[in-house]
């Protein structure tokens, strides 16, 4: 987003979820399917895309989470929209329990072939996957040249259980990712992790692409780059409040989350609309939140000047 005009697309499809674990925020899930039909998304695929192209992206990202993303029925039939002639580049990101077999991981693959880059957080849910299983899948996905970053929600009671299988699913040669639990309010992680946790939630399992080490995100001063392997480590090291700053989501970015859509997820600012009517920002924007509680808000570029 920093180097290519790339416009970036969060959509969470709905709060459906086939599973229904213990530790997620009621927020977060429900038990009743609430996706819209597939002319209204990819009428709202097609929408984004003119608007961005007028603010002069032409290359698109899109990530797909939920709730369960691959729960909506249709959502072989949307990926499958995205792909056109008009975009020189375009991405796919998917944050998935990886549920459905591997017969559908097939589908997906093929359905998505022709987009430039797609990956996978898979999210391991204990009380839901198994190990083994989980673990085959993300090879199967690897094997097609998709990213895959498993995730895990490191609850402090269950951290070095966790952290056991974490490190088994990397020895198989598979990204993994620790992420700190949050509390009701998503904007602090919550208490009972000690220094050590902390630590290895910082530093451990750097992320490798083929061998190579990999970055998401950088950070500059105006003399010097830095560089952070990906973007839920700004969370792990409380690097997240960005008011007054400039900051393009909005305008090089978007977030759908159900009906409405928003800048991004921890934004104050009044919605840009709805899925029948929303607009773009026409230039970046001032931020106006006490703090950027999503990795997917977080990454959006931004500056500070002083
Ligand atoms: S809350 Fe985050 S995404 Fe929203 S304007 Fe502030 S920095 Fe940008």
């Amino acid at each position: 987003m920093l180097d290519r005009p790339l416009f970036s697309t969060s959509w969470i499809l709905g709060r459906f979820c086939n599973y229904n674990c213990s530790y997620c925020w009621p927020y977060a899930r429900s038990d009743k399917v609430d996706h819209q039909p597939l002319d209204v998304y990819k009428a709202t695929v097609d929408e984004i895309k003119r608007q961005a192209r007028a603010n002069g992206f032409n290359q698109f990202h899109w990530s797909f989470s939920g709730g369960e993303p691959t729960a909506y029925k249709q959502l072989l039939d949307l990926v499958k929209h995205l792909d056109e002639l008009e975009s020189k580049y375009q991405s796919i990101h998917m944050t998935t329990n990886l549920s459905p077999g591997s017969k559908w991981w097939n589908t997906w693959c093929a359905n998505t072939a022709l987009l430039q880059r797609r990956s996978i957080t898979a999210s391991f849910h204990d009380e839901f996957a198994k190990e083994q299983e989980f673990g085959d899948k993300c090879l199967q996905l690897q094997y097609e040249l998709v990213h895959v970053t498993v995730n895990q929600v490191m609850v402090p009671e269950k951290f070095y259980e966790l952290y056991d299988r974490m490190s088994r699913l990397h020895a198989r040669g598979i990204n993994v990712t620790l992420k700190p639990q949050s509390d009701l309010s998503a904007s602090h992680i919550v208490d009972g992790y000690t220094d050590e946790m902390i630590k290895l939630m910082q530093n451990g399992f750097p992320q490798k692409s083929q061998g190579e080490e990999i970055y998401q995100i950088r950070l500059t001063d105006g003399e010097k780059d830095y560089y952070l392997d990906q973007a839920e480590r700004f969370n792990a090291f409380g690097f997240n409040k960005f008011q007054g700053w400039t900051c393009n989501s909005g305008y090089q970015s978007v977030i759908i989350r159900g009906n409405d859509v928003k800048r991004s997820y921890s934004c104050h600012d009044v919605p840009l609309g709805t899925l029948d009517s929303f607009e773009l920002f026409k230039d970046p924007k001032r931020c106006i939140t006490p703090s950027c509680v999503s990795s997917a808000d977080s990454k959006i570029p931004k500056c500070i000047t002083i």
